[in-house]
Formats: structure tokens, sequence, C-alpha cells
């Protein structure tokens, strides 16, 4: 047996991260402080009995093949691809936008390259784009910018789209085609009994010991650990030395219909400018589940509450860098996941960060 290592957080940064040195014969002790684990990718079944996300839809996709087969490793999959309308004007339309988009909004007939000679008409090419405004304004113009993009980034941001780097809208692509998925990559598919199940069997190792409930600050004699993996916000880790580093919340709300087989057309319906809440996802769409009623959940933004997305403005990044230049002096702490890192990752990203971590760590 080697070293006793301490693990915060038993998201995908830090289950990952103590599966693996669990592997390579440490001894990992992983804590969380919710009475959970699989961090903000936790399902659960809802008292209908409808496996439903907690904190929000998560669907997993990937480019990354090496990414796949270690999460394979803890879980078989159901393929699934993910479709999303955005409401405009009362009306349901493909998002992201793409030629029925189009077609349907403007009563247009346009084909491929009648799409893309659409857009290049429209567009008010920006040089550089920098901001979340650029990057949509440079591809598909001001009316789409206004219709589908400009009050849901108010609402889920509560900036402006100016206010924000471009890579948050540019994760949205925009297609001249009719290929209506929310993802292309190569591995989309969802854990066939569930994210918490695939949580639970990364967990299940003789070396690996979990604890529920305990936060990271109230925890005493941890210089009993040779090292520790910290997932949590790395501004609270640093005791906010430098101030609060802004994170965005939202506040989840769910719904049982009973007597409803399916709510509405796709796992996701975004709601750019009715409601307070940017999104309605329906979670049998997700997993396939067959069952009598359905449930849903909608996400309200808000400034106070869990810290679920870092955001990415140039100001924040510098004061990340900052916390980033103490983490650098931490040599007993490695600061792996979405939050440590303050970054805008997706699943399979803090898979990869924490494989490298992990691999670093292990030498
Ligand atoms: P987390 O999952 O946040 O885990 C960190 C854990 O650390 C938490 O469980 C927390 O309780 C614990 N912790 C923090 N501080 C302490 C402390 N002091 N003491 C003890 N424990 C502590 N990604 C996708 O790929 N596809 C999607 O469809 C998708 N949808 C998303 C939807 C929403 C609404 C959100 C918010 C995120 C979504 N994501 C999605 C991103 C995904 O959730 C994250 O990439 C991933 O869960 C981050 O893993 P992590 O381990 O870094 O952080
Ligand atoms: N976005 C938008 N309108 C939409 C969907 C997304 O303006 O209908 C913008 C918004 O700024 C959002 C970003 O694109 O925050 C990224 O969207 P994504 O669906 O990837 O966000 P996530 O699932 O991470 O919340």
């Amino acid at each position: 047996m080697h070293s006793d290592l301490l693990i915060v957080g038993a998201g995908y940064a830090g289950s990952v991260t103590a599966r693996e040195l669990a592997d390579a014969g440490h001894r990992v002790h992983i804590i969380d402080k919710r009475p959970h684990i699989a961090g903000n990718a936790y399902d659960e079944l809802d008292e209908h009995g409808v496996l439903i996300h907690r904190y929000g839809p998560h669907i997993f996709h990937s480019n990354g093949e090496r990414i796949f087969e270690y999460l394979s490793r803890f879980t078989k999959w159901r393929s699934y691809e993910h479709r999303v309308r955005g409401v405009v004007g009362g009306a349901s339309y493909p998002f992201p936008i793409n030629r029925d988009t189009l077609n349907k909004l403007y009563g247009l007939d346009l084909d491929d390259a009648g799409a893309e000679a659409y857009f290049e008409r429209v567009r008010e090419p920006r040089e550089p784009v920098l901001t979340s405004e650029d990057v949509v304004l440079n591809t598909v113009g001001r009316d789409l910018y206004e219709k589908f993009f400009l009050n849901y980034t108010r609402k889920q941001w509560g900036l402006e789209p100016s206010e924000l780097k471009a890579g948050v809208a540019a994760r949205i692509p925009v297609r001249v085609n009719t290929d209506d998925r929310y993802f292309t990559d190569r591995f989309q598919a969802m854990p066939l009994h569930g994210y918490t199940k695939m949580f639970e069997a990364m967990l299940d190792h003789p070396n690996i010991s979990v604890e529920l409930e305990i936060d990271f600050a109230e925890l005493r004699n941890i210089d009993r650990y040779q090292h520790i993996v910290y997932t949590g916000p790395i501004d609270t880790y640093f005791n906010y030395c430098y101030g609060h580093l802004p994170y965005r919340s939202l506040r989840f709300e769910h719904e049982h219909l009973p007597n409803v087989q399916q709510y509405q057309e796709t796992g996701t319906v975004n709601y750019p400018n009715d409601h307070a809440y940017t999104r309605i996802t329906e979670f049998k769409h997700l997993t396939g589940q067959t069952h009598s009623g359905t449930s849903i959940v909608r996400e309200y933004p808000q400034a106070e509450g869990d810290p679920y997305y870092p955001i990415p403005r140039t100001e924040n990044e510098s004061l990340f860098k900052r916390y980033e230049e103490l983490a650098s002096k931490e040599t007993r702490v490695t600061f792996v996941g979405r939050l440590a890192q303050y970054r805008y990752y997706n699943m399979d990203q803090v898979v990869g960060a924490a494989l490298t971590a992990a691999k670093q760590l292990i030498g």
C-alpha cells in the first residue's frame, strides 16, 4: 500500500482522480459536503420513480475516445442524441439555428447553399471576435441574435453578451444543413443505469473510502494525508483572500406530471424571451425510461446559491490567475475540476483534466 491521500469533492474531478490513485495502489479517502456522490451529475429516482438529474440536465458527449473508454469501465451506455427547440414568438424552432430554423422563421425555402448565402448577407462581420455578442453577430446577424441569444444570455448570466468572452456563445454552432442535434461529437450517450450508478462503480474499490456530508473546512487532522486533491471552488480554499470569484448559480424547479406520457417534443426546450427560467428539460427523453407520468425541470438562473458556472470574463480570469499563482505554491495540494480550475468544462473535459492530474501524481 502506498500513501494516504485526501480528495475533496466526489464529482467527476474527485472520483476519477480517486479511482486512478486507488488503481495505482494508493489509499484514498474522498469526502463531499453533499449527502451524495457524483457532484452535479447526480441523478436519482424522484418520489414518483422517474430518474431525474437533481442539478439540471446532463448529457454526455465527447470526441475523446480515451475518455469514453475510461468511463465505459464503469457503465454500459444508452445511445442518445440530444435535441433542443427554441421558442420565439410562441412557435418552436430547431436550435442550434439551422436551415430549417431559417425556413420556418422567415417563410423561406432555402437549401444548404441558400442558407449559407443568407447568413453571409445578414451577418455583421466583427474583427476581432472577442465577446459572445461578436460571435453571434458575426455569424447570424442581428435579428437572429435578438430572437435567440440576447435575452437568453441576459437571463442565464445576468450580463450582456458583450460582457462575456466569445467562448460562451461559441459553444453553440450554426448550421446550413438540417442537422438538429445539439451536439455532433463522436460519442453521445447516457449511462444506461444513470450517472450515480456509474460513480458508485467508479468508487467501488478496496483502496477508496467515502465520507459524505463533511466540509473540508471542518476537517481536522488533515496533516496525516500526504497529499490533497481539492475540487471545490478555489477562492474558498484560499479564504477569499483576493475577494470572491464570481460563479453563476441556478435554482432548479422540478415537477412531476402524472399521467402525461410526453410533455414536450424534445429533451430540452429553450425559452430565450419568455419566463424567468431559461429552459425546460424532460428527463424521459434523455433516459428512455417508460413511465405513466413524466418529470421535468425548469432552470432559474440566479447570482446567489451553489456555484455552478464559472463566469468567463477577462477580469474574472485575471482574478483566477492570482489564485492559481497561490495554488502553484501549495505543493501538497492538487487543484482540479470546474470549480478549482475556474473553467467552463463539460463532463468529458473534467474527466480528461482528472486523468492528467492523477497521472502527474502517480508519476
Ligand atoms: P462538481 O460536479 O461540482 O463536483 C465538486 C464536488 O465538490 C461537489 O459535489 C461539491 O459538493 C464538493 N465540494 C465542494 N467544496 C467542498 C468542500 N469544501 N468540502 C467537501 N466537498 C466539497 N456537462 C456536460 O458534459 N454535459 C451536460 O449536459 C452538462 N450539463 C450541465 C448542466 C448544468 C445545469 C450544470 C451546472 C453543469 C452541466 N455540465 C454538463 C457540466 C458538468 O456538471 C461539470 O463539468 C462536472 O460535473 C464538473 O465536475 P467537477 O467534479 O469538477 O465538479
Ligand atoms: N445560448 C443562448 N440561447 C440559447 C441557448 C444558449 O443565447 O437558446 C447561449 C447562452 O449564453 C448560453 C450559451 O449559449 O449560456 C451556452 O449554451 P449551452 O446550452 O451550452 O449552456 P449550458 O448547457 O452549459 O448551460
